[in-house]
């Protein structure tokens, strides 16, 4: 995958949203996530799969991406004598592990079709799918569908609004680092990438811009000013990509060379070579990968906080229960106490004092 690692920041905190997702949903956090948002066709899917370096979403000039598709990369070290391991796992198709990504990409398109019908409906029932990789960093991406304005095929007559609303129930946490979708052949100026970012952050410390298609502009023209924040300017910056397009992806062309193909452009279009650090993939992985350290950083204090709260109750509780003691004795005791306290407050629930089993 393109985004470096070696940071040990972010494998943490996905240890510790898994303990959290164990204990209830009361103790849930909002940990970092990284959405994509854009118009239709803008390119969300390719940059998602260029990030991830394999192919496995659903793209094309169509709508393809027609529920919030929820994709946890998790880092599994491989062992020195073990082949390097890659596969997908669905929650809807529990215990089945996919090693095969075109079958992750069937997967999709078939989970889509059951829960957003054949013709062109949006559903917001996100699909989940975790990709178990020695090669990834362990972040969450959602793929999300991309603005439209003009109902097609099923779709209902307020398909905007429906795509917004389900758009912004992403984006509007405080914990969501938005990808802006533009391609390079609109003006930034009407972007619907950065109009929605801008709804939900306005001062723009959690937006990146990412400019597709760099490569089919119109001649004579480039994307230097967009990719400098000349246009719309944005704290974070702009990177700019090529992605493979429609015929390569039918000649099949692989994402390996594709990013070859990307290095290449950037080299031969010498308008470009006084700003690299805003042009191709690598750099908005290590962008993306900067920005994210930066953010579990700053979140990480309230999670503390949140954590040393529990655990203080969790140790009244205990303590509630008696001595502890490592003789059997102690032990029988202790035991004793437990269900004492417990049956007490149960039959105090059957005679309808109503109160509840707690120890506190
Ligand atoms: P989404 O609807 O925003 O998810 O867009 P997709 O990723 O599905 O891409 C839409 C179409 O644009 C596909 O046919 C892609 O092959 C094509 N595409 C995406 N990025 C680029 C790019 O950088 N250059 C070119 N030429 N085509 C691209
Ligand atoms: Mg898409």
């Amino acid at each position: 995958m393109a985004v470096p690692l070696g940071n040990t920041v972010i494998p943490i905190v996905n240890k510790l949203h898994d303990i959290f997702a164990q204990l209830g949903s009361q103790y849930s956090i909002d940990l970092p996530q990284v959405a994509v948002v854009g118009s239709q066709s803008s390119g969300k899917s390719s940059v998602l799969e260029a990030l991830v370096g394999r192919d496995f979403l659903p793209r094309g000039s169509d709508i393809c991406t027609r529920c919030p598709l929820l994709l946890q990369l998790i880092r599994r070290s491989s062992k020195a004598d073990e082949p390097e391991a890659e596969w997908g796992e669905f929650l809807h198709l529990k215990d089945k592990k996919f090693f095969n990504f075109s079958g992750i990409r069937r997967e999709i398109q078939a989970e889509t079709e059951r829960e957003a019908g054949g013709n062109k409906g949006v559903s917001d029932k996100p699909i989940s799918l975790k990709i178990y990789s020695p090669n990834v960093l362990d972040i969450t991406l959602v793929d999300l569908p991309g603005l439209t304005k003009v109902p097609v095929g099923d779709q209902p007559s307020d398909i905007e609004t429906r795509i917004r609303n389900m758009i912004t129930a992403f984006i509007k946490r405080e914990s969501c680092l938005i990808l802006a979708v533009t391609p390079a052949n609109a003006d930034l100026a009407n972007s619907d990438a950065l109009q929605m970012a801008q709804c939900v952050d306005p001062d723009g410390h959690r937006t990146i811009g990412v400019i597709t298609k760099l490569d089919i502009m119109d001649r004579g023209t480039d994307a230097c000013n967009f990719l400098l924040g000349k246009v719309v300017p944005l704290q974070l910056g702009y990177v700019g990509v090529v992605n493979r397009s429609q015929e390569d992806i039918q000649l099949n062309l692989s994402i390996k060379d594709a990013l070859v193909a990307e290095e290449k452009f950037f080299c031969t279009h010498t308008e470009y070579s006084d700003i690299t650090d805003h042009c191709g993939v690598p750099q908005l992985a290590k962008k993306l990968n900067q920005i994210l350290v930066q953010h579990i950083k700053t979140v990480l204090p309230g999670l503390k906080s949140r954590i040393s709260a529990a655990l203080v109750s969790v140790a009244k509780e205990f303590a509630s229960y008696g001595e502890v003691s490592e003789s059997k004795a102690g032990k029988g005791a202790l035991i004793l106490n437990v269900l004492s306290k417990y049956s007490e407050a149960f039959s105090s629930m059957i005679e309808g004092r109503n109160e509840e089993i707690s120890t506190s």
